[in-house]
């Protein structure tokens, strides 16, 4: 297929990963889940806003009991210290004891996963897992067992599919990557 180019905002990105082949490894990716979770009603939490598109089209291939649920992840900069501090928003179920699959749209360094995790862990759920639609390891400064991977990219920009470049590129149904 034809290449596709785009400009957001004051760059340009080309078609990286087609719908067709995002949505073939959300089915591969559902299969694995339906198995690992057969019997135990997972709840999935799925962070806003990148992983919007991503968790629909998962969600609605897996056949099994489950719930699902949204948070946020706050990210300010803290004066006190030096990097950033991501907060958990949002979680209003009692995750104590459950078996919680978290939806992210990409890991990249690893920061905002490895401090939801830290969050998560103290509330004493049975299990957590990360499910990713994208995941650049050649990014990542913390060791993280991300366990549910549709893709590993290089470190380049990526748009589209619920992925954003300063609030545009959410709304596109295939994957764009940066070209200048
Ligand atoms: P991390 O904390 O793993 O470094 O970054 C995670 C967040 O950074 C993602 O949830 C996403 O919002 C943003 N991010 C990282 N890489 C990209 C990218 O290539 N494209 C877009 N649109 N966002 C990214």
């Amino acid at each position: 297929m034809e290449p596709r180019t785009i400009t957001l905002h004051d760059c340009q990105f080309s078609t990286y990963m087609y719908e067709e082949e995002i949505i073939a490894r959300i089915h591969m990716l559902a299969e694995q889940l339906e198995q690992d979770y057969a019997g135990k009603n997972p709840l999935f939490l799925a962070v806003l806003n990148g992983s919007f598109m991503f968790t629909a089209d998962l969600m609605k291939r897996i056949n099994m009991p489950c719930e699902i649920s949204f948070i946020r992840m706050s990210s300010y900069q803290d004066m006190q210290s030096t990097g950033n501090v991501r907060e958990v928003l949002g979680l209003t179920e009692n995750i104590e004891g459950r078996d919680v699959v978290v939806i992210e749209d990409i890991v990249d360094t690893g920061h905002t996963v490895n401090a939801l995790l830290q969050q998560l862990n103290e509330k004493q759920p049975a299990s957590i897992e990360i499910i990713t639609l994208l995941m650049k390891p050649e990014c990542l400064q913390h060791q993280l067992d991300v366990k549910y991977v549709a893709k590993s990219i290089p470190n380049d920009f990526v748009v589209g599919y619920g992925l954003d470049y300063n609030g545009l590129g959410r709304n596109l149904r295939d994957i764009y990557k940066i070209v200048s």
